[in-house]
């Protein structure tokens, strides 16, 4: 569903992703792992679009990325969902219009049939209480659950998530964390930056490790925590202890 081939992107003289190779199936559950600017971030931001690259390309869903053409990146950027570290809620509307307002504005859905989708997501994610409420009125872990709603509701065919549980006290982050993982149970196709090393080893099917704008080592979890290959791979895991 992904296809990523030597991909590289710098900022001004300073290359950043330096040439990566990535391919992710359909239902798979990848989860990044490394080091703080080894371009994790830049490499979600490139895939959803966000970022222009330099060279290589990118294939999600059957669809280059081609930044010159303006309807194909709509198109897939609809196709991308992305959660972020922080919730970036719209703050004057309701919890229930924060998740109609794409799916309203994009896929001209009827306004009846938007709303009865937004609560059946927002209940997916275990707020059905909560579609008249002001985002403000929440929790940290109940605005990014409503977050995670809200990008469903695009019915995207990957979702991207940028260390969604580390601006979270400590005690809402399961809660955050078991609806990523009943995602992953339902076959979403999930590329995950993540400092939560037991998740990414519970609920990853493959595990990337990226080190200076790499993939230094990928394997299965239990290869990657279990019997790390490298020396660099073995310091970061040895540093996340
Ligand atoms: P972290 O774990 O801290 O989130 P990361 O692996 O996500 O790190 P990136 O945010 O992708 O790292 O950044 C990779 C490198 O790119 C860093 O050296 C950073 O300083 C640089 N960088 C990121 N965004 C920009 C930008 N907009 N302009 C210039 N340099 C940038
Ligand atoms: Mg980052």
């Amino acid at each position: 569903i992904l296809r990523i081939t030597a991909l590289r992107k710098s900022y001004g003289a300073h290359e950043v992703l330096k040439g990566i190779d990535l391919d992710v199936a359909r239902g798979e559950v990848v989860a990044i792992i490394g080091k703080s600017g080894s371009g994790k971030s830049t490499l979600l931001r490139c895939i959803n679009g966000l970022e222009v690259f330099q060279q290589g390309s990118l294939i999600v869903d059957g669809r280059h990325l081609l930044h010159d053409n303006p309807k194909a990146m709509r198109e897939l950027r609809q196709g991308v969902g992305m959660i972020f570290q922080s919730f970036n809620l719209f703050p004057h509307l309701t919890v229930g219009q924060n998740v109609m307002l794409a799916p309203h504005l994009v896929k001209r859905r009827g306004r009846a049939q938007n709303a009865e989708r937004a609560r059946a997501l927002l209940a997916r994610v275990g707020l059905s209480e909560k579609f008249d409420a002001m985002p403000d009125k929440l929790s940290g872990g109940q605005q990014q659950r409503v977050a995670i709603a809200r990008a469903l509701a695009m019915d995207p065919a990957i979702m991207l998530c940028d260390e969604i549980t580390s601006a979270l006290d400590p005690e809402l982050v399961g809660e955050v964390l078991r609806v990523v993982e009943s995602l992953a149970d339902e076959g979403m196709t999930l590329l995950m930056v993540t400092h939560e090393m037991s998740f990414a080893r519970k609920v990853a099917d493959r595990v990337i490790f990226m080190h200076q704008g790499l993939v230094h080592e990928m394997g299965p979890p239990e290869t990657i925590f279990g019997a790390p290959q490298t020396p660099e791979l073995r310091q970061f895991l040895g540093l996340m202890e």
